[in-house]
């Protein structure tokens, strides 16, 4: 079975799953400033829910999967998707509706896309960027960020999904509304919409801002060293200043940068450091 197929089942496999193991309570801990505004975002897209989210989520995938094919090697995509589920769990959305999953793509430029619903895929152009499993899970927790604040379905068109509401009443009048292929083109507006804002145009400074944020807090809960970010975004940096010439650098990714390092300050090695550093340099990236 190839890689594509594995991950293909998984998914599949997954949405036959019953959900059990959902709505699990959380240890009780006051809210902070970002939470509450998540909060509010999830609250603001109440009448999109978990289970058409995931379904627009997984056409999304679908559809980035079709120009960039997945990495075949079993070994690298379970070690990414093992610290992608590390960071998943201490973040604010901790439960998908179908869980979260990880995945690399075989593609050179450093890129990743938070799927809404919690697929999450990563180039090995920006796993060749990372310089130690600490800014692995950096990109993995800004990107599961992404998926908790709904940055995906959320730039879906207000009016699109209005029409979506409307035509399923319709089509569940007619009784084929359940049919996924009437179903899949049903949603296919609001697909574009997100395919357009992941993979074309890019979340809002604010977006990108608030999964920055984010990131910093699931990587100190789940261990890592939250500067490893910082230190992600300062490779980053240097390949775009090389790519743009000297003086054409990318001002969100330099902006993201200096507000980090005004934040966070390297820690020092704990006792996993070199447990992490051996898992890192045992993957063929
Ligand atoms: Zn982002």
């Amino acid at each position: 079975m190839t890689v594509t197929r594995i991950f293909l089942s998984i998914i599949l496999l997954a949405a036959l799953l019953p959900l059990g193991g959902e709505a699990q309570s959380q240890p009780f801990s006051p809210m902070t400033r970002a939470e509450r505004r998540v909060a509010r975002m999830q609250q603001a897209t109440r009448n999109i829910s978990d289970s058409e989210e995931y379904l627009v989520g997984r056409a999304v995938a679908a559809r980035i999967l079709t120009t960039h094919p997945l990495v075949q090697d079993p070994k690298l995509q379970l070690y990414v998707n093992e610290v992608g589920q590390t960071v998943a769990r201490k973040s604010s959305r901790p439960q998908a509706y179908r869980g979260y999953h990880f995945a690399v793509l075989e593609s050179p430029e450093p890129n990743a896309f938070a799927c809404p619903g919690g697929i999450i895929l990563i180039t090995r152009g920006l796993l060749k960027m990372c310089a130690n499993e600490d800014q692995l899970a950096a990109a993995l927790a800004h990107e599961v960020a992404h998926v908790a604040h709904r940055d995906g379905i959320n730039s879906i068109v207000k009016s699109r999904w209005a029409q979506v509401v409307a035509e399923r009443r319709i089509a569940r009048a007619k009784e084929r509304g359940g049919r996924a292929a009437e179903m899949a083109n049903l949603y296919e507006g609001a697909i574009n919409d997100v395919f357009k804002a992941i993979v074309t145009n890019g979340y809002s400074r604010t977006a990108e801002w608030a999964a920055d944020q984010e990131a910093l807090r699931t990587l100190k809960r789940a261990g890592y060293n939250p500067a490893a970010l910082a230190a992600l975004l300062t490779s980053m940096l240097a390949l775009q200043k090389r790519q743009a010439g000297l003086h054409h650098t990318h001002p969100p990714t330099a902006l993201r940068l200096r507000k980090l390092e005004m934040q966070v300050q390297d820690q020092k090695p704990d006792k996993q450091q070199k447990v992490r550093e051996q898992r890192f340099k045992e993957q063929k990236i």
